[in-house]
Parts: C-alpha cells; sequence; structure tokens
C-alpha cells in the first residue's frame, strides 16, 4: 500500500496537483466576488461617514 493516489482536495477526482485546473479557476473566480463585494462594501463606507456627521449635528 505504498501507492498513493494524487486527488484534487476539492472535488476529489485523480489530478497530479492538490487542487485540479477546474477547482482552481472555480476558486480564482470565487476570489474575484469575493473582492468585488469588499470594493462595493467600500464604496458605501464614505456615505456612511456622512450619515454619521449628519447624525453628530
Ligand atoms: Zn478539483
Amino acid at each position: 500500500m505504498s501507492e498513493k493516489k494524487k486527488v484534487c482536495m476539492v472535488c476529489g477526482k485523480p489530478s497530479e496537483v492538490s487542487i485540479c485546473d477546474v477547482c482552481k479557476a472555480q476558486i480564482q473566480g470565487e476570489a474575484i466576488d469575493k473582492k468585488q463585494k469588499i470594493e462595493r462594501e467600500v464604496r458605501i463606507g464614505p456615505e456612511v461617514e456622512k450619515e454619521k456627521k449628519k447624525q453628530k449635528r
């Protein structure tokens, strides 16, 4: 039992690397989605600051 089968740790399909190209692309796509979400939150940030200033007055 010395033979170790290499499989993708994401989908479990036989792969020479720990994460196959398909899953890698999916993970990178998700990462981009998350980045875009963060950028949206940052854009909302200044508006929230304005609201805070309004409440102070
Ligand atoms: Zn995979």
